[in-house]
C-alpha cells in the first residue's frame, strides 16, 4: 500500500474543510485535502431542471437504507466544494438565543459550548469570504452585528409586492442575506436557476469558487480528488490518529499526518468514525460517549407554493426576502416557531420529479403562477435518530425528527399569512431525510466528554490530534440555514490550529 504524508490532512472540501484550509494556507504547513469527488463539470445541464431533478444527474449513485430497510439514493452531492455547489446561498447567522439551552414539549435542546459573542468575529470573516449581501438592522431577531460586506440584493417586482403585503399584516419582512455575486460588475446572469442547481457562471458563493480555488494556487495546499477516506487509524493505545486509509481508483493508500481534520459532512464523518472501530475502540473513534452517529437532525423544511391563477411570476432571483417575526413563536403558541424565506423558482420538472403523476402542462403552469416559500423549524436532537453501519458497510439512516407537530402548526400559520397576502391557493410539500440537505448533530460538541464527542474547538475529547468541522458538530439545529455557522466555527478552529499546531 502506497504511503504519503502531510502536516495537516483535511478530509472533505465542503464549507468546514475549506474554511480550515483557508486559515492554514501560508502557514508553512503542508496541507493535504482529500476529497472523494471531482470538480463539478461546467455544462448546460447545471441549470436544466430535467437533468438535475428528473434524471438526478449529480446525485450520488450510492444507496442507503431507511429504518424499514428500504433502499434509496440519498440527495448527497460529492464534488469539490461539497453541498454548497447546489445550495441556495442563504447565509444566516444563528441568533444569540440559538446557542442557549431550550426545550420543546419537554425535549431538551442543549446549549452550545460556544456563545454567539465568541463566534461573531468569525461570522464577519465568513461573510466576507463568501461575499454575503444583506442589510443589517432589518431583521428583528438579528444578533449584534456590523454592516454586511455588500448591499442587499433588491427585490424584483413580485417579491417587492409580497413584502408590502406582509408589512401590511404588521410583519417585518427583511432582505435575506445571500452569497451571490449579483449586481453591477457581478457574474450573476439572473438565469433563474440557483437553489438546488449548480451555477455555470461561478456567481454562487460556494466553497469551491470563493474559498478553495484561490487556495489551490498556493504551493503548500494540495487537493487530491477521487480520494475517498474509508477509515482513520489510531495508535495502539487508541489515543492519537496516525493515518487515514484512502480508496483511489480502486487502490488503497495510507496517508499519515500529525493532525487530521475530518469534514466529510455530518453523516459521512460519523460513518468514517464508526467504520474506524478497532479492538481498542470497539464503538469507533471519538466515541467513548456513544454519541457518534446519534442526534441526527435535518430541520423541519416545508415548501409552500402560493398560487395566484391570473398572475404570472417572472421573478429571476426570488431569494431576497425572509420573515423572522415568528422565530421565537406565534403569539399564542410559543412552540410553533421558525423562519420563513423564499425558495428558488420551482419549475414544472421539479414538481414532476416528486409527483410524477402531475401532468406536465399543469406542473409548468403551477411553476409560473406561484411564489415559493420555505418554512423552517428547529429539529430536536434525539439519541435514537441515528446513522449506523449494518452488515459490514450498509449505511442505515434511522431519522427521527423532533418537534413535528409544532412545525405543522407553524406551517398552517404560514399558509394563513400567504392567503392573507393574496394567494388563494397554497400547496405544501415537506422535504424529508431522503435529501438530508441540513444534516447536522452526529458528532456533537460539548463541554462534557460523557455526552459529547468534541470540545468547544471541535477537537475530539478522545484524540488530541483529531478535529471534526462539518455540521456534525452542531449540538442543536436552530431554525436557520447552517452553512454560515459551519464556516464561522471552522474558521475559528482553523485559527486555533494555526496558532497552536503549526510551527
Ligand atoms: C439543495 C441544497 C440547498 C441548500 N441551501 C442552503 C442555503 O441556502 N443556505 C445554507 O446555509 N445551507 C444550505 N444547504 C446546506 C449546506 O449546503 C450544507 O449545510 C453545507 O454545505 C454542509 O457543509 P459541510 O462542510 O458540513 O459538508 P459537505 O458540504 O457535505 O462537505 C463534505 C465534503 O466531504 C466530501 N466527502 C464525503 N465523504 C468523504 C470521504 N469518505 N472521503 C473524502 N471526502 C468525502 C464530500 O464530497 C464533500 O465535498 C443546502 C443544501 C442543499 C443540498
Amino acid at each position: 500500500m502506497q504511503t504519503i504524508s502531510a502536516d495537516i490532512v483535511i478530509i472533505g472540501s465542503g464549507v468546514g474543510g475549506s474554511a480550515v484550509a483557508h486559515q492554514l494556507a501560508g502557514s508553512g504547513a503542508k496541507i493535504l485535502i482529500l476529497e472523494r469527488g471531482d470538480f463539478l463539470p461546467n455544462e448546460p445541464q447545471n441549470s436544466d431542471a430535467e437533468a438535475v431533478f428528473v434524471q438526478s444527474r449529480y446525485k450520488t449513485r450510492d444507496e442507503w437504507v431507511d429504518a424499514r430497510g428500504a433502499r434509496y439514493r440519498p440527495g448527497q452531492y460529492y464534488y469539490v466544494g461539497g453541498h454548497t455547489k447546489f445550495y441556495g446561498t442563504a447565509m444566516f447567522r444563528f441568533r444569540a438565543s440559538d446557542f442557549e439551552a431550550t426545550e420543546m414539549g419537554g425535549v431538551p435542546s442543549p446549549a452550545w459550548p460556544v456563545r454567539y459573542d465568541e463566534l461573531a468575529s468569525h461570522y464577519t470573516a465568513a461573510e466576507r469570504l463568501y461575499g454575503v449581501r444583506g442589510k443589517a438592522g432589518s431583521d428583528p431577531t438579528e444578533p449584534p452585528r456590523a454592516a454586511f460586506p455588500h448591499a442587499a440584493i433588491p427585490h424584483e417586482p413580485t417579491i417587492a409586492a409580497l413584502s408590502d403585503r406582509l408589512s401590511a399584516q404588521g410583519l417585518r419582512p427583511f432582505h435575506m442575506p445571500s452569497a451571490v455575486d449579483y449586481g453591477p460588475g457581478g457574474t450573476c446572469q439572473r438565469c433563474g436557476t440557483c437553489d438546488a442547481f449548480a451555477c455555470q457562471f461561478d456567481a454562487k458563493g460556494d466553497a469551491e469558487t470563493r474559498v478553495l480555488r484561490p487556495l489551490l494556487a498556493h504551493p503548500d495546499v494540495r487537493l487530491e480528488r477521487g480520494a475517498e477516506v474509508t477509515r482513520l487509524i489510531a495508535d495502539d493505545r487508541g489515543h492519537d490518529i496516525i493515518a487515514a486509509e484512502v480508496r483511489r481508483d480502486g487502490e488503497m493508500q495510507r496517508v499519515e499526518a500529525p493532525v487530521f481534520v475530518l469534514s466529510a459532512g455530518a453523516i459521512n464523518s460519523a460513518l468514517i468514525l464508526l467504520r474506524s472501530a478497532s479492538q481498542v475502540m470497539p464503538d469507533g473513534l471519538a466515541n467513548r460517549s456513544g454519541v457518534v452517529g446519534r442526534n441526527l437532525m435535518n430541520h423541519h423544511l416545508t415548501g409552500l407554493m402560493g398560487v395566484k391563477p391570473f398572475a404570472l411570476n417572472e421573478t429571476k432571483f426570488p431569494k431576497t426576502l425572509s420573515v423572522n417575526d415568528f422565530y421565537h413563536g406565534l403569539p399564542d403558541d410559543s412552540e410553533a416557531r421558525g423562519n420563513i424565506q423564499m425558495l428558488g423558482n420551482i419549475q414544472g420538472a421539479m414538481i414532476r420529479a416528486t409527483y410524477p403523476a402531475t401532468p406536465k402542462a399543469l406542473a409548468n403552469w403551477l411553476g409560473r403562477h406561484s411564489v415559493d416559500v420555505l418554512a423552517m423549524s428547529e429539529d430536536l436532537p434525539n439519541p435514537d435518530s441515528r446513522v449506523r453501519l449494518l452488515d459490514g458497510d450498509k449505511v442505515e439512516v434511522d431519522y427521527r425528527p423532533g418537534g413535528t407537530l409544532a412545525h405543522d402548526r407553524f406551517v398552517r400559520h404560514v399558509k394563513r399569512v400567504l392567503r392573507r397576502a393574496g394567494f388563494p391557493v397554497v400547496l405544501r410539500h415537506g422535504f424529508g431525510i431522503q435529501a438530508p440537505s441540513h444534516q447536522c448533530g452526529t458528532v456533537r460538541m460539548g463541554h462534557d466528554p460523557a455526552s459529547s464527542a468534541l470540545d468547544a474547538l471541535c477537537r475530539a475529547h478522545d484524540h488530541p490530534n483529531l478535529y471534526v468541522v462539518d455540521a456534525g458538530f452542531f449540538p442543536s439545529s436552530a431554525a436557520l440555514n447552517p452553512a454560515l455557522t459551519i464556516a464561522a466555527q471552522a474558521l475559528r478552529v482553523g485559527a486555533h490550529l494555526r496558532a497552536t499546531r503549526v510551527t
